[in-house]
């Protein structure tokens, strides 16, 4: 059995792992980064789509080596086929530029470990170790060896499918409505538009929408998300964009080089994402963004925030949790607000049918293209009052 001991153990390689590990260490705290794959960042379950606006906050700089592409906007079809045209900054965390994952997650690992992380591959968790309702790090196994590790603050950072929040006695568990099951594949050889990332929206796929996200000339993540209680069955995710496809004559000549399936949650933020010695960011704190599905921009931030707190605890020599709600407070403070009001507008925009998303589409259609979210907005207040009564006083903000 190998013992290590540090001030912080990450769980989990992540964007949200890799950018808590590079502020903790960066902080001064010893940090040790554990991921139980063999190569970090792969296999990708992600469409890869991504906003640029959150970089400078955790300092990324822009790399052309994980930029596939850089679409201008994105364009949302109705099921009649007609669509709106949204600019990249007013379409949301996936819209801005398409990135490579395997390439991306390496670069936020990178970034850990030069402010000082130590990196251990092939590691994973398996349970945590915890004494007097403090959590003191986690058992698992590196390279097939029993490891124990010791830690002042333990991050989880494991992603949607979590155990470590879970042995740690956090509550996140999902209800059933707020699961989206996903299925995606990577297409060569289509047609498709390297200046927008497309979503088609209604009965295609209910709960949730189909997205076309470019990746170079001929290329593109195309995938589905569908609401966990719509399905009647597991396979009917992939056989759903099956069908979809086949219906595509750009697609048609179409051929996959790879495909992932996952789990996305869409819920209200969670009652509490610390405790004494613990705390939890990404998808592992069910961050996604409820309306669109992304989380790789939630998860670095919420990893800044966690990581920053976790060196300030090591430093005061202080990881209980009265102390560790100050990231709690910290992620409240930054994306609480939006994130319930893309909880309430994805509950608003899950009761729609095709008749109303034709009708929002052509509304939000005939607005300038590349218009900002408030003429938008305005424009679908006038012509659907009662599709933004519920939460137009969150819009503004
Ligand atoms: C099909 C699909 C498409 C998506 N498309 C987009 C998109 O276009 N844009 C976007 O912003 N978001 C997208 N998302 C969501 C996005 O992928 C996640 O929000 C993001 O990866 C979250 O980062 P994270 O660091 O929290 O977790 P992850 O990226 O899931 O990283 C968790 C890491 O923990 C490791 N791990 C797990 N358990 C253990 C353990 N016990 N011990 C050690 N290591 C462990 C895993 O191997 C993994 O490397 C998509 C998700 C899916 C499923």
């Amino acid at each position: 059995m190998r013992v290590i001991e540090t001030d912080v153990l990450v769980v989990g390689a992540g964007p949200g792992g890799s950018t808590a590990a590079r502020y903790a260490a960066r902080g001064g705290a010893r940090t040790l980064l554990i991921e139980k794959k063999q190569e970090i960042g792969s296999p990708v379950r992600c469409a890869e789509g991504i906003a640029q606006s959150w970089m400078e906050e955790c300092e990324v700089p822009l790399d052309p080596a994980w930029v596939a592409c850089t679409p201008e906007g994105a364009r949302i079809f109705a099921p009649n086929g007609r669509h709106a045209v949204v600019s990249s900054g007013h379409a949301g965390d996936e819209v801005g530029l398409v990135i490579e994952r395997t390439l991306f997650d390496k670069a936020l690992a990178g970034y850990a470990a030069q402010a000082g992380a130590q990196i251990l591959l092939k590691t994973h968790a398996c349970g945590v170790i915890a004494s007097n309702g403090t959590v003191r790090g986690v058992k698992g196994k590196s390279m097939g060896e029993d490891i124990e590790i010791y830690a002042r603050i333990t991050i989880a950072a494991d992603g949607f499918e979590s155990q470590v929040a879970r042995w740690a006695g956090m509550e996140t568990g999902l209800d059933p409505c707020d699961i989206i099951s996903t299925f995606q594949y990577r297409l060569c050889n289509i047609e498709c538009n390297p200046s927008y990332c497309d979503f088609y929206v209604g009965s295609c796929a209910p709960g949730g929408y189909i997205w076309v996200f470019p990746k170079g000339p001929g290329t593109a993540n195309v995938g589905i998300g569908i609401a966990a209680t719509r399905l009647a069955d597991p396979g009917q995710t992939k056989a759903s964009l099956d069908r979809w496809i086949a219906g595509k004559p750009e697609f048609s000549k179409g051929q996959a080089l790879d495909m992932t399936a996952g789990g996305i949650s869409k819920n209200k933020p969670l009652p509490s994402l610390v405790s004494s010695g613990f705390m939890m960011v990404g998808d592992a704190a069910r961050l996604i963004n409820p309306l669109t599905g992304g989380g790789i921009v939630n998860a670095c931030i919420s990893g800044k925030l966690a990581g920053e707190t976790a060196a300030d605890s090591v430093a005061r020599g202080d990881s209980g949790e009265k102390f560790l709600q100050k990231y709690d407070r910290a992620w409240r403070d930054r994306m609480q607000k939006s994130h319930i009001r893309n909880w309430k507008a994805k509950q608003k925009f899950d009761t729609l049918d095709d008749g109303f998303f034709n009708r929002i589409i052509q509304t939000l259609s005939e607005t300038k293209p590349h218009a900002n979210t408030l003429s938008m907005l305005l424009a679908l207040a006038k012509k659907h009052p009662t599709l933004v009564a519920d939460f137009v006083d969150l819009l503004w903000t």
